[in-house]
């Protein structure tokens, strides 16, 4: 596998961007791959080297990268319409109705340009939809390249986690390890009347990939509707990616207040949003007072890109699909495990999976989740399965990155690039995919 042009590839992006890349998370040492296309499941990068990916864009490509026609034409229809007006079109209230017919949440919807703007979308609105200031976040979780939420420490003992952001702006956000209902309890007990709202992902999937125990979710629906707090979910990984077009909310049972979307929501292009009960999502201007607003809000190429994508899930069978090759990935891997690294769990669920590097368990694999973690209070490794952010922390994530990571990548397997990130199976992988994958897992394992 020769590397030339990547590597030269590289050489100029360092002088011209700042380490290389336009987010962290690509800058993969000792230097990323280029890619030239998409194919399929496949990426195709600046060497003519073929990669199977289970990257995905990080999560946006439900149908892999090549696009239906009817989705092709939608983009393709509106990009040569002139691509933006700064006046509303159809296709977003289209999108908005597909949305709010399926999301068992959203009666109503804003659009914005990504995760991050909703997320921080969200919170404002919380803030001035209840009048108090706190948010209760879960400790290592991820919500975009935001204010309120890049914060390290515990409970109230919370501190900026990069450089740029007012000590003070932490003092407004507090954390609790996830699946802790206790910690819950407690941080309510204390700071009930200032908290504005909890917002969690319903599976956390950029710190590893850790599923709620039974009863969490409900937990944090009562303890927030005790207090006039609001319950935000997180989907925008898990949005019309787990539990299909009702979300993972409509997989557990459990309809939270607000809840942002992004990725596979914008079909492959930059997007964002904010959906829930009216009389919430109603507080941002001009019909309420919580100001929002954005020149490229509700883009009609990738809302017609959103829309044709989600209507191709509705009328075919890509969550049958994708669902059915992510057990049968996750299924294999733990046959893997048991033979090749006992202390490993595979983790995941829908089209979602990755293996977790943790340390210790015991051998025997009793009631074990047979494709994927799913807390089972009975299973025999049940205490050693990674129930929070710093359990995945405490696994091997120094041999994942920096000897599991390349050595797959030799193999011909594109996965994301540390422990932390999820990984995705698309419309566009087959079973001979899957099977090729799993012989590269039992090679490096
Ligand atoms: C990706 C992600 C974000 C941020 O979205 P961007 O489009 O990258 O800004 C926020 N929350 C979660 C759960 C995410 O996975």
């Amino acid at each position: 596998m020769t590397d030339n042009q990547s590597r030269s590839l590289y050489e100029r992006a360092l002088s011209v961007l700042p380490g290389g890349v336009n987010s962290s998370v690509r800058a993969i040492r000792p230097y990323p791959f280029f890619v030239e296309r998409g194919d399929g499941a496949h990426v195709i990068d600046a060497d003519g080297n073929r990669y199977i990916d289970y990257v995905m864009g990080y999560g946006p490509l439900l149908l892999g990268h090549d696009l239906p026609e009817s989705v092709m034409a939608g983009i393709q229809q509106r990009a040569s319409e002139g691509p933006m007006y700064g006046a509303p079109t159809e296709v977003e209230v289209e999108l908005a109705e597909f949305v709010a017919r399926h999301v068992p949440s959203v009666e109503m919807i804003r659009f914005v340009n990504s995760g991050t703007e909703a997320t921080v979308s969200a919170v404002r609105l919380a803030r001035g939809y209840t009048g108090r200031d706190k948010i209760v976040i879960m400790e290592g979780s991820y919500h975009g390249a935001q204010e309120s939420t890049l914060v390290e420490g515990s409970g109230s003992d919370t501190h900026p986690s990069s450089p740029g952001i007012p000590e003070t702006f932490a003092e407004h956000t507090l954390t609790v390890p996830f699946n802790d209902e206790q910690a819950v309890h407690e941080v309510f007990a204390e700071h009930g009347d200032d908290i504005a709202a909890v917002l969690t992902e319903p599976i956390l999937g950029n710190y590893g990939i850790v599923h709620p125990v039974d009863g969490y979710h409900e937990t944090l629906r009562e303890v927030t509707d005790e207090h006039g707090s609001l319950l935000i979910f997180d989907e925008v990984i898990t949005g019309f990616r787990v539990g299909g077009l009702q979300c993972a909310q409509g997989k557990f049972g459990v309809t939270p207040d607000v809840t942002t979307f992004g990725k596979i929501i914008g079909g492959g292009f930059p997007v964002g949003a904010i959906g829930g009960r009216t009389e919430i999502i109603e507080e941002f201007t001009p019909s309420g007072d919580v100001f929002q607003s954005g020149t490229f809000s509700g883009h009609p190429v990738t809302m017609a890109a959103g829309l044709e994508t989600l209507r191709y899930a509705a009328e075919n069978d890509v969550y049958d699909h994708v669902n059915g090759l992510g057990e049968q990935l996750r299924a294999g891997l733990t046959d893997i495990i048991a033979d090749h690294a006992p202390n490993y769990t595979v983790v995941g669920t829908d089209s979602m999976f990755k293996v977790v590097f943790t340390r210790e368990g015991p051998s025997d694999r009793s009631n074990h989740c047979e494709s994927g973690c799913q807390q089972n209070s009975e299973c025999s490794r049940y205490d050693y399965c990674p129930k929070n952010g710093a359990d995945i922390k405490r696994a091997d994530t120094e041999r994942w990155e920096r000897l599991f990571w390349p050595a797959m990548k030799d193999e011909g397997i594109f996965l994301t690039a540390n422990q932390f990130e999820s990984q995705f199976v698309s419309d566009a992988h087959t079973e001979e995919d899957i099977e090729e994958t799993l012989e590269a897992y039992k090679r490096q394992l």
